[in-house]
Parts: C-alpha cells; sequence; structure tokens
C-alpha cells in the first residue's frame, strides 16, 4: 500500500506540483506579456500614423508639381518663375512662400520687395538657394542604409529627402545620429530582450533621422521633384520642389504653412478605428515634442516626452513622432493583476483537485486493499471455523460408533458436544450463507408481528445449555409484558445468537453474562436487546469497524479466537432492515455493552 502510495505521490502529485510551480512562476511574468502585447499593437498603430502622415507629404509634393504643371500651361517658365511667390500663393493654401531659382543659384522669385514672409524666406535661404552655403538637411538613415545600431557611428547622410538609396552616392558627408525628442515607456519592455533597460532607453533615444550638410545644387542633381527639411534658427522650414521638363534649368519650390500643415493632418487621426481610440490617444508631436494635432480633443499628457509608444515620421518631418498616450495608465496594471489573480485562483484550484483527488484514489485503494486482505483472511478464518467443529464432531462420532466408550453419562457428553458443535456449523454456515445473500440483495424477511421479549428468552434459553457448560454465569432479565415488534422472528433471534456467541467468544477469565430486555418510553419508542459481558472489549478507535464486513478487531493469529468478521455485519444489517440499529459500548468495570434497538409497534 505504501508502495502504491508513493508511485502515485512521485508519479502524480509531484509532477502536478512542478508543473503549479512553473504556472506560478510564468504568472511574474504577466504584467510583462501584457504590456508588450499592447506596446505591440500600438507601435503598430503609431507606425501606421507616422506612415500616413508621410504619405500625405508626398500627396502634397505631388500636388505640388500638379499647380506648378498648370501654372505653366498658362505660361512659359521664365514669365512663371518671375511671378511664381504671388501666383502659386492664392492657389495653393499650404504653401507660405513660393520660390523659383536657376540651378546656377539665381533667385527669380520672390522678390527682393516682396511680403514679410517672403523677405523672412529670402533672408533665411538666399545663401543655401543660391549655392553660396551647404546647410544641415535630414535623412532617414536607418531606412535608406538599413544601419544596425551598434555602427552608429558610421552612419552616412544623405541630402536628398526623397532619395533611397541612390541618394546616398551623392552626399560624402558622415555624421553622426541625432537624438529624438520622446523616449517611449515601452521602449524598455520592447528591448527586454536586452535585459538592460538603460540600454534600451539608450537605442530608443537615437534617431532614425541624421542631419547632413549639403548644397542645394547637389541636392536636386539630376531629381525632377522632391522635399527638404531644414531647420533655420531652430525653426523647421518644409520645402517641396519640383523642376518642368520644359524647363529644367529653373527650380519651382514653396516653403509650407506649418500651421495649414498641422491643421491637414488632424483628419489623418480620425482615421484610426474607434474601438483602438477608447483607450489612447494619439498626438503628432512637433520637433519640441509639443502636440500639434489629437485624436482626443483636451487630452492632456502627463509629460509629452514620455509616450507609451511613439513613431518618427520620417525625414520630410524631422524629428516629429506620431505618439501614442494611455487614457487609462492604470487599466494596463489592473488587467495584468485581474489576469494573474484569475489563473492564481485556477492553478490554485487545479492543484487542490489534483490533491483531493489524489487523495480519494489512494484512499479507495486502501479500502480495496484492505477488503482483499480481509477476503483472503475470512477464507482462511472461515475454513478453521470449518474445520474445528467438523474434526470434534468426527471424533466423537467415531468414538461412539466403534462402541469405545462404554459410560452412558461420558456417551451423554459426547452427544452434547455433537450437537453443540453441529450447531455452531450451522450458525456459522447460515451467517455465510445469510451475508451472500444480503451481498445479492436477495435477502428475504417475513415481517409478523412477534413479541421481541419471547424471542429473546426463547434464543436465550436454547443457548443457555451450551453456557453453562462452559463455564459461564448467564443472567437473564426480561420485562413482565410482552414487547411487541414487527419483525421477522428467526432474523432476530440469529442477531441474539450471533451478540450471544461474540460474549462467550470474546470473555475471557470471567465469565459472566447478562442480557437485559428493555420496553421503549411509554407509548412507543424503541426496545433494546441488551447483552453485556466481562470480556476483553472492543479496543478503542474500532468501534464502528467491527460491523464492517470482514473486521475482526481481534485476529485469529493474535487472540486465538476463531471468526469469521461477519457476525456484527449481518446482525446491523438485519437491525437495519427491521427500522432499528446495533450499537457498542465499553462497559464500566470491563467488558461490552451490544444494544440490538428496534421500533415498537
Ligand atoms: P467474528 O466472527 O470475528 O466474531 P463479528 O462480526 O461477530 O466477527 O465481530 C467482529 C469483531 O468485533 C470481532 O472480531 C471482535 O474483534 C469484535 N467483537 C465482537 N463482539 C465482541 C465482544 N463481545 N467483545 C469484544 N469484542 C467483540
Amino acid at each position: 500500500m505504501r508502495k502504491v502510495a508513493l508511485v502515485f505521490v512521485l508519479a502524480v502529485f509531484v509532477p502536478s506540483l512542478v508543473l503549479a510551480w512553473l504556472a506560478v512562476r510564468s504568472l511574474r511574468d504577466q504584467q510583462f506579456l501584457i504590456e508588450r502585447q499592447q506596446s505591440l499593437l500600438w507601435q503598430g498603430v503609431a507606425d501606421r500614423v507616422a506612415k500616413d502622415v508621410q504619405d500625405a507629404l508626398a500627396q502634397y509634393q505631388h500636388d505640388f508639381a500638379t499647380q506648378v504643371a498648370g501654372l505653366l500651361r498658362e505660361r512659359s517658365p521664365q514669365e512663371l518663375a518671375n511671378v511664381f511667390d504671388q501666383t502659386l500663393r492664392p492657389n495653393w493654401p499650404l504653401a507660405q512662400v513660393g520660390f523659383a531659382v536657376t540651378l546656377s543659384g539665381n533667385i527669380l522669385s520672390p522678390a527682393p520687395q516682396a511680403q514679410r514672409d517672403a523677405q523672412k524666406f529670402l533672408q533665411d535661404n538666399r545663401g543655401f538657394l543660391g549655392n553660396l552655403e551647404s546647410a544641415e538637411v535630414y535623412l532617414n538613415q536607418r531606412q535608406s542604409f538599413n544601419i544596425p545600431l551598434a555602427a552608429e557611428q558610421q552612419a552616412p547622410a544623405s541630402v536628398q529627402m526623397q532619395a533611397k538609396t541612390e541618394g546616398a552616392a551623392r552626399v560624402k558627408a558622415y555624421q553622426s545620429p541625432s537624438t529624438r525628442n520622446v523616449i517611449p515607456l515601452q521602449s524598455s519592455a520592447l528591448g527586454a530582450a536586452k535585459k538592460d533597460e538603460a540600454l534600451a532607453d539608450k537605442e530608443q533615444a537615437i534617431s532614425k533621422m541624421a542631419p547632413a550638410p549639403a548644397e542645394f545644387r547637389q541636392l536636386i542633381a539630376d531629381e525632377m521633384e522632391g522635399t527638404l527639411a531644414r531647420f533655420v534658427d531652430n525653426k523647421l522650414s518644409v520645402l517641396v520642389w519640383c523642376r518642368p521638363a520644359r524647363e529644367p534649368q529653373i527650380v519651382f519650390g514653396a516653403q509650407l504653412s506649418l500651421p495649414r500643415l498641422e491643421e491637414s493632418l488632424r483628419p489623418i487621426l480620425q482615421q484610426v478605428e474607434p474601438g483602438l481610440r477608447e483607450e489612447i490617444c494619439i498626438a503628432v508631436l512637433d520637433d519640441t515634442a509639443k502636440p500639434v494635432a489629437l485624436s482626443e480633443a483636451g487630452f492632456q499628457a502627463a509629460n509629452w516626452k514620455r509616450p507609451f509608444v511613439a513613431s518618427e515620421i520620417g525625414e520630410a518631418l524631422p524629428h516629429w513622432e506620431a505618439a501614442i498616450y494611455l487614457l487609462n495608465p492604470a487599466k494596463l496594471s489592473e488587467s495584468a493583476r485581474t489576469l494573474k489573480l484569475t489563473f492564481g485562483l485556477l492553478i490554485a484550484v487545479l492543484v487542490l483537485a489534483i490533491g483531493a483527488g489524489s487523495w480519494l484514489i489512494v484512499a479507495d485503494l486502501n479500502r480495496q486493499l484492505t477488503l482483499a486482505r480481509q477476503k483472503t483472511d475470512f477464507v482462511s478464518n472461515v475454513s478453521h471455523e470449518l474445520k474445528t467443529p467438523l474434526t470434534s464432531i468426527r471424533m466423537f462420532s467415531e468414538l461412539l460408533a466403534e462402541g469405545r466408550v462404554a459410560d452412558p453419562a461420558k456417551q451423554h457428553c459426547y452427544l452434547g458436544i455433537i450437537t453443540a458443535e453441529s450447531a455452531r456449523l450451522t450458525r456459522l454456515i447460515n451467517n455465510v450463507l445469510d451475508f451472500a445473500r444480503l451481498e445479492r440483495g436477495e435477502k428475504k424477511y417475513d415481517f409478523q408481528a412477534c413479541d421481541l421479549a419471547a424471542i429473546a428468552r426463547e434464543t436465550a434459553e436454547s443457548y443457555r445449555p451450551h453456557l453453562e457448560a462452559n463455564g459461564f454465569r448467564f443472567e437473564v432479565q426480561l420485562p413482565e409484558t410482552p414487547l411487541m415488534v414487527k419483525g421477522d422472528r428467526d432474523a432476530l433471534a440469529q442477531v441474539v445468537v450471533n451478540l450471544l456467541s461474540n460474549a462467550e467468544k470474546y470473555s475471557d477469565a470471567c465469565k459472566e453474562i447478562t442480557m437485559r430486555v428493555e420496553p421503549g418510553s411509554a407509548g412507543g419508542g424503541s426496545a433494546s436487546v441488551l447483552i453485556l459481558d466481562r470480556g476483553m472489549g472492543v479496543p478503542s478507535g474500532a468501534e464502528e469497524k467491527i460491523f464492517e464486513k470482514f473486521y475482526r478487531a481481534h485476529d485469529s493469529l493474535n487472540s486465538g479466537i476463531q471468526g469469521s468478521g461477519l457476525g456484527l455485519t449481518l446482525a446491523r444489517q438485519i437491525a437495519q432492515a427491521h427500522g432499528g440499529d446495533i450499537f457498542y459500548s465499553s462497559r464500566e468495570g470491563g467488558g461490552s455493552c451490544f444494544s440490538l434497538r428496534l421500533p415498537v409497534s
């Protein structure tokens, strides 16, 4: 049994505990996993917004080229160039200033005496457009050259915004990368594979864009249209330009009005699915990390520089970011906590279920094994019990049959022994047969109104000679009036015989048996037949077990007392079939008291 329990513990319980422990450990990472999932989701949204803004800028560049083409249908390139600023602005509201410049650096428009914006534009860009000085322009270094972060020192810079790989060839200058304005909170989670949050933050802080010095002529090269972004006095200036195929020597361009550009970006933020927008606020941040467009009007971030995730918009709007802020930052840890709690409870319930199941299985196994052992004992006990009376019967009957006993008193005594032993045999066989019948549910009772006192008296009197022959003092106390019960006479007599037989078997030195029949309380209740002895009593802890089938509190080996372990089982089953029961209690001064209680009819 211990072996089975050990195997069970090793094969089922311990692995379950180990699995539960692993599951509990993995729970600790739940918050990180949820944050990671969320950050991947929101990063996707931020990337999409950044891409949409880029596409919008590309569209403006294309719109500008279309505008120029339209204007050139009415005038010659030369004519248009001279009046380009004042012609373009009314036609294309996104333009703050329109300019025309020859490749040789001759600025044709705006005129020096033009409006204030144009004068400021000329002041800022004269040297650059006239190819007199180079200016720092921006390039998406990772996108164009796929530069690994570790190789950041070798990051090349280019000048052409639209340029992909060929752009790199035009610029020789190499520049170290610039830093981002924002550090997304989730940079640590996304870079967590590196197990170093500081390092992840540092990597996130490096901008994809690198400024590189270049001259206007170099930038144009042989491209026909493009966009340029540069900072003048720390203020972003976005220029779109194109060259007419008819007159490629003239470059037409426009400086975009940033307020109008910002306004035109707002609808892009509204395109994100409403379901996603319920949890986040999407913002377009300018190069000072100031929000210029928001998906949730009136949203205020605790720190605009620490969004949940962010994505750089690109070289056309350097240092601008599409940033995502959580509307309810506590929700993430709340859902992680709920998930942890749910899984924790589930694990606990599973472990408990496995524990309880294991315990039940082991207990059942234990019971089955005990039963199997008891059955084996039963077979040997019954065989032994059969053998003892049979041996006596055979021995005395042989003596008598061979006429070797001449003394009539002895003959009488031997015949008495044979009768008693046959009765014992009959009792035993009856018990076994009855038990088998009860087990199969075939036992039939012949219920009739009968006098319990009379049954007890008759059974006691028939048993008395046997007891007295064995040296017992047998006292019977009966009520004066009959005790009517509804029952099967033979079955009830069998119960009384079993109890008397036990009292006889389990008495040692003090051979005293008392049978008392007690009526119930007046007008009903239950009548009792008590059989009391001064024997060895039932060991403590076994008081209920003795009524289980095959159970023997005094086994034959140790006590030398024969038995099948069925007598009390049968007696209790009969009593219960009569609506009553049998109880054991120990007696003061030693011995046992068994009481058969039956309802009085
Ligand atoms: P058995 O054939 O072993 O006597 P029973 O079902 O009649 O089977 O009794 C079950 C066990 O109860 C016995 O083995 C014995 O240990 C205990 N027992 C029964 N009657 C008495 C008694 N009068 N005194 C002490 N122990 C008893």
